[in-house]
């Protein structure tokens, strides 16, 4: 017990001289939440631990960028403050099981190789606007990125569906299921996942319009990232489309933000 006392004092003074060496300036902050409006329609509260774990994974992230790119303190800025957005109240140690963020100027082309029934190995091209593997690093576009506050209206956000990914990946699989809280069991959140997911599918090939992009019938992993976008940028919109979904994200992330996000709030 005081063991247990004493560890948290001393992790709580390590963050607090973490923060206080990656402090971000206030005008930097601004900006950045301007330029994410998504990240502006919290409370004060939202705002601050916001803030503060932004300047956390700055200090516990390694960023490299790739292909020419010059990396500025604006550009990580917005990195982190949309990768912390998903831990909000989950804590930052769901990151700890990678360190790397390398920022490509654009989408980067991967060259993929799959095997069919008969065993025989066909290559074809990817387009990436990023990418996440266990252990990282995780790949960014910054082309991505950057356009992340415009295409917040469309339910896309490169960060959060990379992130989102890293959070599915905590056990070792990518399909679709995240650690838990006790009060999700792992057969509700999976029967609910793959309800929606094969209802969406369905809906993809009927040729109808979706909220989701049509990416999401990829895979239930990748389902779980798509929608774990909507949840943050457009919640009101996966709340109307996806009611019992969006009910057991919030629950999840322990975030409601349908409702914490339906007054914008100006200022910054
Ligand atoms: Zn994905």
């Amino acid at each position: 017990m005081v063991i247990g006392r004493w560890w948290q004092g001393l992790r709580r003074r390590r963050e607090q001289a973490a923060v206080a060496r990656r402090a971000i300036p206030d005008d930097l902050w601004k900006r950045t939440l301007v330029r994410y409006p998504f990240l502006r329609r919290r409370d004060a509260g939202d705002a601050a631990e916001l803030r503060r774990l932004s300047s956390l994974f700055l200090d516990r992230k390694e960023f490299d960028a790739a292909g020419g790119l010059r990396l500025t303190d604006a550009m990580v800025v917005a990195i982190a403050a949309q990768a912390v957005l998903p831990v909000l109240r989950l804590g930052l140690d769901r990151y700890d099981g990678f360190v790397g963020i390398v920022v490509h100027p654009g989408q980067v082309v991967a060259r993929r190789t799959v095997a069919d029934d008969d065993g025989i190995v066909h290559e074809y091209d990817e387009v990436l606007a990023g990418e996440a593997m266990e252990g990282g690093p995780v790949m960014l576009s910054w082309q991505d990125v950057r356009g992340a506050g415009r295409s917040a209206t469309a339910g896309y956000n490169v960060v959060i569906h990379e992130f989102a990914h890293v959070l599915d990946m905590a056990d070792g699989l990518a399909d679709g299921m995240p650690l838990l809280p006790p009060e999700i069991p792992a057969p509700a959140w999976c029967s609910l996942l793959r309800r929606d997911y094969e209802a969406f599918v369905q809906h993809v090939e009927r040729g109808d319009e979706t909220l989701l992009d049509p990416y999401a019938t990829h895979g239930e992993e990748e389902f779980f990232a798509v929608a774990s976008e909507v949840f943050f940028v457009d919640p009101q919109g996966l709340q109307r489309e996806h009611p019992e979904l969006y009910g057991m994200f919030a629950r999840f992330y322990r975030q409601d933000p349908a409702v914490e996000t339906a007054a914008p709030r100006g200022g910054a």
